[in-house]
């Protein structure tokens, strides 16, 4: 049954980048407390090049999310561009050339882009990265979709998931990137990644609602 298709992966970004857009002062906000105050303006100029019509007209899910991918690592830039990159080049190659999923498909789909994120970043769980938004929210996902959930449901717990995971970073001493430069300094402040990749599952959510 096709519960992810073409359509809704599009309906997912243009959720995704409306949300920066309303979020980006927000974003760099939280940027500027722990790192250089640019995280929310160059994931919304990345996202906002994402959903041009001629970069989301594209004929299946890998293509797409390759496309994804390489908008975000060269309008992004800094740290998290690479990495989000990487997280659409490496959902796009595990979708391949279908143009619709079912929910273990885009489980899986999701789940291999944070094995990207976590082979390129290297991060851990608990280094304050997006690693401690999105890997909670995919395990939830997970969980969801074995206790017999519907792809929508199990989206809206991996959003609820997500955003705990970005909240919960604000305790915690940055290991990676440029926040952990601040040492004891970074305790204190939610990290403006995680942040951002809570909006992308809250996307989710809403795009499968
Ligand atoms: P930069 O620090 O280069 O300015 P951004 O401001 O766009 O990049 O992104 C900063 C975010 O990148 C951090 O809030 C953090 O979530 C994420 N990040 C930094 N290093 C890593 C890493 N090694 N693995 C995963 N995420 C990381
Ligand atoms: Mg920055």
């Amino acid at each position: 049954m096709a519960d992810f298709t073409l359509y809704i992966a599009k309906k997912w970004l243009e959720e995704y980048a409306a949300t920066l857009e309303e979020q980006k002062a927000y974003l760099t906000d939280l940027d500027s407390s722990i790192g250089d105050a640019d995280h929310g303006t160059n994931m919304a100029r990345g996202m906002s090049a994402v959903v041009e019509p001629e970069a989301l007209n594209q004929g299946d899910l890998g293509a797409l999310f390759k496309k994804v991918g390489m908008t975000l690592v060269s309008k992004v830039g800094g740290t998290s561009g690479p990495l989000y990159g990487t997280f659409f080049l490496r959902a796009a190659k595990e979708a391949g050339t279908a143009t619709e999923l079912d929910a273990a498909g885009l489980a899986a789909a999701l789940r291999a882009g944070l094995t990207g994120v976590l082979d390129r970043g290297k991060a851990q769980l608990e280094d304050k990265t997006m690693v401690d938004a999105l890997s909670p929210a995919l395990d939830a996902l997970d969980a969801a979709l074995a206790a017999g959930q519907d792809l929508a449901r199990a989206a809206a717990q991996a959003a609820v998931a997500g955003r705990e995971g970005a909240e919960a970073t604000t305790p915690m001493l940055a290991k990676k990137g440029r926040a952990s430069y601040l040492g004891e300094r970074s305790i204190g402040h939610q990290d403006p990644g995680a942040t951002s990749s809570q909006y992308l599952l809250e996307a989710l959510a809403k795009a499968l609602a």
